[in-house]
């Protein structure tokens, strides 16, 4: 008998017909907590986005193996419960890092020379040549731009960075990269220092429990205030009232933001509202080809695991583990 896997998210068929070779699928997508709860039991595999997988979950788990996440970050996975119950847990890194840097260049481009801003002016009929000031952006070329999560994508915004914009790049990791910061001549910085001297901050590292509200109001105080924040990571890597304080305050300049804190955000978020801050529906790796990459690792990392095969992406945490 083949194994049986549970999908929660509708897949491109390239990738069903590749794991209908393997095991036998029921895709359900939208399916509630309380009936995935109900029928997790019933499968050796999950191959999701979201899902929050917990205790709650795997308790009821009998035979599952493998949780494949089609996305690089995993803060949807409660690692020790995974860990607890002796499950892999795998993710998409790597197949995503271009399209996600691409995305972070032109939130900072944008934010910079406020591109929605003033689309929105023109398409209102609106061309005040006299008063040409009320329409100056900040320069991106020879800035300076703080990576908070040099890692992956970090990496590739930085090149980005370097080779295209001319900009003078410092970073932010708990270790620093000898190998990096040589082969793009960036520097490492304490946070802080970090933060005081960017002109463009720019926030990649995952959502553990170590970077929750990593940036807040201290953080945001340290900042220049003609600075432009952007946030590709996850939305509670900040804190977001904080945000909104800093923003109303003048303390920072602007924002761009591809992640929040409660996703959808509520449609009357202040953040909506103000014209200095560029909003996006989470659509770091949105490109056709990138995310039939990221489904069909995940595919193949879940068809490793359960054919008796090391899949290729376990969560670091589990490496030693399997
Ligand atoms: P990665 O290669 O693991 O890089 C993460 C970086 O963050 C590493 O350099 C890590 O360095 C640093 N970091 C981790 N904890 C830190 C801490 N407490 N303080 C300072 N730095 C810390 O991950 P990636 O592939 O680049 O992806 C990063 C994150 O981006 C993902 O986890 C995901 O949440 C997010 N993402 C968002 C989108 C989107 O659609 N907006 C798309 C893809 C990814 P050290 O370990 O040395 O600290």
């Amino acid at each position: 008998m083949k194994p049986r896997i549970l999908i929660t998210k509708q897949l491109d068929q390239q990738v069903l017909n590749y794991l209908s070779s393997f095991c036998d699928y029921t895709v359900s997508e939208k399916l509630p907590r309380e009936d995935l709860i109900e029928q997790i039991g019933e499968y050796d595999g999950l191959l999701t986005t979201k899902v929050k997988v917990d205790d709650e979950l795997l308790v009821k788990a009998h035979q599952l193996k493998i949780v494949s996440n089609i996305a690089v970050g995993y803060d949807n996975y409660d690692v020790q419960a995974i860990k607890k119950h002796r499950i892999m847990a795998t993710h998409t890194p790597e197949v995503l890092d271009e399209t996600v840097a691409d995305l972070v260049f032109a939130i900072v481009l944008a934010s910079a020379r406020r591109i929605s801003e003033l689309d929105e002016y023109v398409k209102k009929g609106e061309w005040n040549k006299d008063d040409e000031e009320s329409l100056f952006g900040k320069d991106v070329y020879g800035a300076t731009m703080g990576i908070v999560g040099l890692g992956r994508i970090g990496q590739k915004v930085a090149r980005r960075a370097t080779l295209g914009f001319g900009m003078n790049v410092i970073y932010h990791n708990r270790t620093k990269n000898k190998e990096v910061e040589e082969d793009l001549g960036i520097r490492y910085e304490e946070l802080d220092s970090l933060l005081k001297q960017s002109d463009f901050v720019v926030l990649m590292t995952p959502l553990t429990k170590e970077t929750l509200h990593l940036i807040g109001k201290r953080e945001f105080d340290l900042m220049k205030r003609d600075s432009i924040f952007i946030n590709c990571a996850r939305g509670q890597v900040i804190d977001q009232q904080a945000l909104i304080k800093a923003l109303k305050e003048k303390q920072i300049a602007g924002a761009g933001l591809d992640v929040f804190e409660k996703e959808p955000i509520d449609k009357d978020n202040e953040l909506l509202k103000m014209k200095n801050v560029l909003t996006l529906p989470h659509i770091g790796s949105a490109t056709k080809k990138t995310r039939l990459a990221m489904q069909m690792l995940a595919a193949e990392n879940i068809v490793a695991g359960l054919t008796g095969n090391k899949p290729q992406n376990l969560i670091s945490e589990l490496k030693m583990d399997f």
